[in-house]
Formats: structure tokens, sequence, C-alpha cells
């Protein structure tokens, strides 16, 4: 693993310290527990960093834990997305893949456990009673009638629960702790609630489920887990995260410590699963992979590097506040990774004729074109009479300091010839169709006036032999307020153009034989990776991230 994941947070300064006095003798151990309800999200991508990358540093373990207890929204095809999701970051957890629902049978015995020391009770207060009674932050809760029941009764009801005797929602346990604690969670928190549905890995055997409050700090606890990280939200659950480890007598020198840290929040982005997953329902993205999504699926379809994200998350860095990070920075890091490991070729997005008129007709030349700036070798691009360049470097009437085609005047072609604008050629209704150009035969490298200077340089691709291909442009999903918020009603905000299809471009042919996920430098037009849609018959390319770095700017001010 690279250095992009050791760089210490104040995480790592509260496991340096534990270490100090001698806690955790038997290794730093981590978990990631996802809840496979959903496609992992970039925000998903910053606790996988900082958990595996944590364990990494301490050269301990970090599990995956799929967080399995509320069966009615979870599916194995989200179990497995999340894996290929955190194997493709660079992540491994060996054999250490564990489900909450691989604990139930403890877990049961740890809720009838409670229950003998007298600290949880079945109740038959109904939901929306139980809301009621709870009380407010300035008002004291009341107790339920049901708290003082006899240990013997609570055991008797409980275990008919888990019977299946009584129906959805008629009982729930509940943790006996204090109904007027300043602190809401503590104020008796439901531990199980009974769900008569069927579980996508238990199936029938269970019709009570415990709560994630329960089950999150015991599925730690018997993982051995050390540093249980999480959000921030969590931050108040923790007192009943102790209460718990406590009362159940795991020992203080060894039991996990939950630490709370801050979400991502990307601006112009969603990271919500409930809202990632409306956009899938609802088709108005073409999958949990469409390569607009935030999810890391996503990501990797529009062409991310893992490297690139795992730098991303390295550098937003690991904090107690919350803050609103800018996508320009993980756009940023993409580029990096790709302006350093990217073969540039050239490719025509909306084309242009040209012909060379006093170009051979039937000649065709093998240029020498380098594939990357800082060395990678060379490889050979057809140069003919008929050529594209892209519409936008020519204009018939150009603005001050256009560097790029007008009439009569001169550009160089990349790796080939100085070619000069003779004639406009426009069809009926007046749309230019076609250049009449003559080219400097002593121009290209190693010819008598190969240091002659123009002006614009421009990409280009010979017509005979380039391949047409279809690109696919991408923009921000969603039209955000003026400080990056995703407004609640998400739906209405909605970009209606964020994808722009090309269909006519045309590539050198030397992408002939590319496979699927390789990526390359377009010149000139930004970063491209070949897409899963791609067929023998047509190659599909989708734009990864434009050459303009608007968070380089922002730096150097
Ligand atoms: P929900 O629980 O509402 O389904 P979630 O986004 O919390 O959504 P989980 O599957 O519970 O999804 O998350 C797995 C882990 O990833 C948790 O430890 C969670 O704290 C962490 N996580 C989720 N979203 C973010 C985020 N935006 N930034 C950092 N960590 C996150
Ligand atoms: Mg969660």
């Amino acid at each position: 693993m690279d250095e992009t994941v050791r760089s210490a947070n104040f995480i790592h300064n509260i496991i340096d310290e534990d270490l100090r006095q001698g806690k955790y003798a038997e290794g730093i151990h981590t978990r990631f527990p996802p809840e496979p309800n959903g496609y992992l999200h970039v925000g998903h991508a910053k606790s996988v960093c900082l958990n595996f990358g944590t364990a990494l540093k301490y050269a301990g373990l970090c599990n995956l834990r799929f967080d399995d207890t509320n069966p009615v929204k979870e599916d194995t095809e989200y179990v497995d997305s999340i894996e290929e999701d955190v194997k493709w970051l660079g992540f491994s957890w060996d054999k250490r893949k564990f489900y909450a629902s691989d604990y139930f049978e403890q877990l049961y015995a740890y809720a009838e456990k409670l229950i003998e020391k007298g600290l949880a009770y079945v109740d038959d207060l109904s939901a929306e009673e139980i809301r009621t009674y709870r009380g407010t932050l300035y008002e004291a809760g009341k107790e339920s009638p049901y708290r003082n029941r006899s240990k013997e009764e609570n055991i008797d009801l409980f275990r008919r629960m888990r019977a299946g005797e009584f129906a959805d929602g008629e009982k729930v346990l509940r943790a006996k702790i204090d109904m007027a604690s300043p602190n809401l969670v503590m104020r008796d928190p439901v531990i199980y609630r009974i769900a008569h549905t069927s579980h996508h890995r238990t199936g029938e055997a269970w019709c009570i489920y415990p709560m994630y409050d329960f089950a999150h700090p015991l599925s730690d606890a018997i993982e051995r887990i050390t540093h249980s990280l999480c959000t921030l939200e969590f931050e108040a659950h923790r007192p009943f995260y102790d209460w718990l480890l406590d009362v159940l007598e795991f020992d203080a020198n060894t039991r996990p410590k939950q630490i709370e840290f801050a979400r991502l929040e990307l601006a112009n982005t969603i990271t919500s699963k409930r809202k990632l997953r409306q956009l899938v329902e609802d088709k108005l993205v073409a999958g949990w992979d469409d390569p607009r999504m935030p999810t890391i699926s996503g990501m990797r379809r529009r062409g991310y590097t893992p490297y690139a994200v795992r730098d991303f998350c390295e550098r937003i860095g690991v904090a107690k506040a919350n803050s609103l990070v800018d996508p320009a920075i993980l756009e940023h890091c993409v580029r990096e990774d790709l302006n350093e490991h990217a073969p540039r070729v050239m490719a025509v997005l909306r084309p242009l004729k040209i012909v060379l008129t006093n170009y051979p007709e039937n000649r065709t030349e093998e240029l020498t074109a380098e594939n990357h700036p800082t060395g990678g070798g060379h490889r050979y691009v057809p140069f003919s009479r008929e050529l594209y360049i892209e519409q936008e470097d020519f204009a018939e009437e150009p603005p001050k300091k256009f560097f790029r085609l007008k009439p009569g005047g001169e550009v160089r072609l990349k790796h080939a010839y100085i070619i000069k604008c003779e004639e406009v050629i426009k069809d009926d209704d007046g749309n230019i169709v076609e250049l009449r150009c003559t080219y400097d035969p002593d121009s290209k490298s190693g010819g008598a006036s190969a240091n002659r200077k123009v002006k614009g340089t421009l990409h280009w691709v010979a017509a005979k032999t380039a391949i047409r291909a279809e690109v696919r442009l991408y923009d921000s999903l969603i039209v955000a307020d003026e400080e990056g918020n995703v407004p609640e009603d998400f739906l209405e905000a909605l970009n209606p153009e964020s994808l722009e299809v090309l269909k006519d471009v045309r590539v050198e042919p030397s992408l002939e034989r590319t496979a699927e996920g390789s990526r390359y430098q377009f010149l000139r037009q930004g970063y491209f990776v070949v897409d899963s849609d791609t067929t023998p018959e047509q190659l599909v390319f989708n734009r990864i991230v434009g050459l303009k770095d608007s968070f380089a700017k922002v730096k150097k001010g």
C-alpha cells in the first residue's frame, strides 16, 4: 500500500496514546460496517480508507462487517457490490468478512442476560406511545407502565416474541436505563423489535431483530475491535455503547472505543443512500454505476482511479467538525493521477473535414507521436490528404486572439505539418462542411521549416483511417444552491444537461484494440475511459474529467 493512507490525524493521536498506555496489546483492530441497503458512495470511501488505512498504518486488522439487522431494505446485490467496491479501492479483509446476522444467537443471549440483570424489559406500548413517553430535550420522559415487569415475566415474554407469538409492533424489548436522562438515547432505548420478515441470510429463522444501537457495540466487542470509528451523528449514542459494554462486563482495557469523525459532504453532490436509490429506482440515471453517480461504482465506470479516490480521502483529512468539501479537489486528484499515467492520443469530438489540396491523393504517411510527454515510447499515426479537426478550431470570423484556424491563417497539426486555410466550402444552407487547405511539406519534424513558428497547434485525425466512436460527456447531476448544498427536493434540481452524447467522434486507429477500462488523454480535450458499453462494432468513451483544473487555479490564487 502506498503512503496515501498513512499520515496522522486526531484518531491516530488517540490510538498512539492508547498504545503508550499499554492498551490493546494484541494490536489495532478496526472494521468497516456498511448496511447492505445500497451501493457505497464517495462518503463511504472516506470511511473505508480511514478504517482500512488505520489498520495498515498500525500493522493491525480491519474487518468488513455487514450490518444486516434490518431485513426489510437489505439485499445480497448490495453485499456483492460493497465487496467489489472495497476491493477496487485496494483494500483486503482476507478471511474477515462478517455479518451482524452471524451474531443473532449471541446477541439474543446478551439480551436475556440484560433481562436477568433487571436491565431490560418487554414493553407493550406502541411505537407512537414510546415516542410521546420519551419526552423532549427540555422535558423528562415518562416511564412505561410495563417498565417494572418481573424478570420472569420479561424472559417469558421475550422468548414468546422470539417464538413468533406476537405481531409486528405489538411488543419491543427495551433497555432499562433512565427516562429522565438529559440524553434522549439513554431513555430506555428499544433494543429488539418484532418483524415477521424474511432475512437475506437467516431466512425465516428469526422474527425479532436487534436494533442497530444494540447490535453494533456488541458486534464490535465480539470481533474484538479496538477502535470503532463512526460518523458524528453517533456521538449521542456513545453513552449507550459504553453502558452496554459496562453492564455486560467487557474488560475496560480491551473493549472497543467509539470515536466519531465528520462525515464527508461534497458540495453539489448527493451523499444520501436513500436519494441515490430513488434516482436508480425512478430510472433518472442508468443505474447505480451511472458515471454521473457519486457511488464508488459510478466513479469506477466514470474512469476515476482507485489511487485518486484514496489520495482525495487522504487530502481532505479526518476532523471532528462537519464541512462541505469542493468536488474540484476530487477532480484535481483524478487529473493528477491521469496526467502522470494516461497515454496521449488524438480524437476529434465534433469533426470538420479538411482536404489538403497539395497532398498526393493516395499517399499515407506514418508519423511518429510520443505516447506521453515524460516518456513511454512512441506510436505511429497515419496522415493523409483528408483529415478531421474540431469544428470549434475553425472560425470564419475569428474573435481577437483566436490562435486556431481561420481563412488565410496557418496552424500546426500536432506531430505533423503546418497547414494553411485556403477556402471554406459551405452547403446550400450556409453551413461550413469542409475546408480546403494546403500543407507545408518541409514543416514536419526534421524538415527544413520544422521550426517555423505558428501560433496554434491543433489535434486531428486522418479521415480514411479514423475509427468512429461514441463519447459521453458528463456534467453535475444536480444544480445545487450557491453554497453547493443539494436542495431537500433534489428531484426538482436535476440538471437536464448532465449527459451529452456525441455519436460521430473520430479517434486515431491506434485505439482499435483498446480494452474496457483503458484511460487516455485525448489531446486538448480531457481524460477519457473506454466504457463497458463498448462492443466490437462500437467504441464508447466516457469523459472522466476535462483538462482545466479549477482547484489548481484556486490554489495558485
Ligand atoms: P444509512 O445508515 O442511513 O443507510 P449510511 O450512509 O450511514 O446510511 P452505512 O452503510 O451505515 O450507511 O455506512 C457505513 C459506514 O460508512 C458507517 O460507519 C458510516 O458512518 C460511514 N459513512 C457513511 N456515510 C459517510 C460519509 N458521508 N462520510 C464518512 N463516512 C460515512
Ligand atoms: Mg449508517
